[in-house]
């Protein structure tokens, strides 16, 4: 199929008397690596919300896979392969890391050594091999975000949604997490992802998209972004 795999369209979201997200417009390419920032508060998080389901849109259009998906369920994201992570982990503390692995893959293979196989294959791919057998729980903040990367992988997403992965992680811990997506990317999978760190996505990205207010206020590649007037001001004027 060709057009962009994600398309957003004047997506709007209200809570109360406040817009989370007010007329958002931009689309993300197939293969590509998106970054979506701005300062807390900005409805980056909800508009991850809406993209997966978990959130239905006030006004605007959402297409995904050339199909128009406004309003959808989270199962119905899930399944038509949208992925995502949370900001806050949910895990499943008691059981290993491979489990965790196994359980998200259930939800496109449902034959239990096929899903245990292809948990494998992810826990590689998310650098998990040292800590397959450990019980999540027992995994520092770090690893746990790599579950979470994992976890969201192994459901075999077309697009996936990283909300914050990589803050709170040491320069060393981030930089092999920034690897780990660029690999999770050249399997063939498109990202979509929200980050504080600008140092670390510039790199990484190859669109910035910037929300302040609930409102588009830049996008285009890193070093425009970057030097965008209005983005400067919004970092700097809080
Ligand atoms: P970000 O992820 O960019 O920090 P969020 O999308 O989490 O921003 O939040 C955007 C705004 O919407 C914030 O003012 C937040 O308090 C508000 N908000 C988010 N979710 C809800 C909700 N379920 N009910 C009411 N207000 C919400
Ligand atoms: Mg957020």
């Amino acid at each position: 199929m060709s057009g962009p795999l994600l398309k957003i369209d004047d997506l709007s979201c209200r809570f109360g008397g406040l817009w989370a997200n007010r007329e958002v417009t931009f689309q993300v390419e197939r293969g590509g690596i998106v970054g979506l920032i701005g300062p807390n508060g900005a409805g980056k998080s909800t508009l991850f919300s809406m993209v997966a389901g978990a959130q239905r849109p006030t006004a605007g259009r959402l297409t995904f896979d050339g199909r128009d998906v406004t309003g959808w369920a989270a199962h119905e994201a899930a399944r038509a392969g949208v992925g995502r992570t949370f900001q806050l982990m949910r895990v499943f503390g008691s059981m290993t890391v491979l489990e965790n692995l196994t359980t998200a893959a259930f939800v496109r293979r449902p034959r239990p050594r096929d899903a245990r196989r292809y948990a494998r294959q992810v826990a590689d791919v998310a650098g998990l091999g040292p800590v397959v057998d450990l019980p999540a729980a027992s995994l520092t903040a770090a690893w746990k975000k790599r579950l979470e990367m994992g976890r969201a992988l192994a459901t075999e997403p077309k697009l996936l949604l990283l909300d914050e992965v990589l803050s709170g992680l040491t320069p060393t811990e981030a930089r092999e997490a920034v690897e780990i997506v660029r690999d999770v990317n050249r399997t063939g999978v498109t990202i979509l992802m929200v980050e504080h760190v600008m140092e670390v996505i510039m790199p990484l990205c190859d669109q910035l998209v910037v929300l302040h207010y609930g409102q588009k206020i830049s996008e285009g590649p890193p070093e425009h972004v970057a030097n965008d007037p209005a983005v400067v001001e919004a970092y700097l004027g809080r």
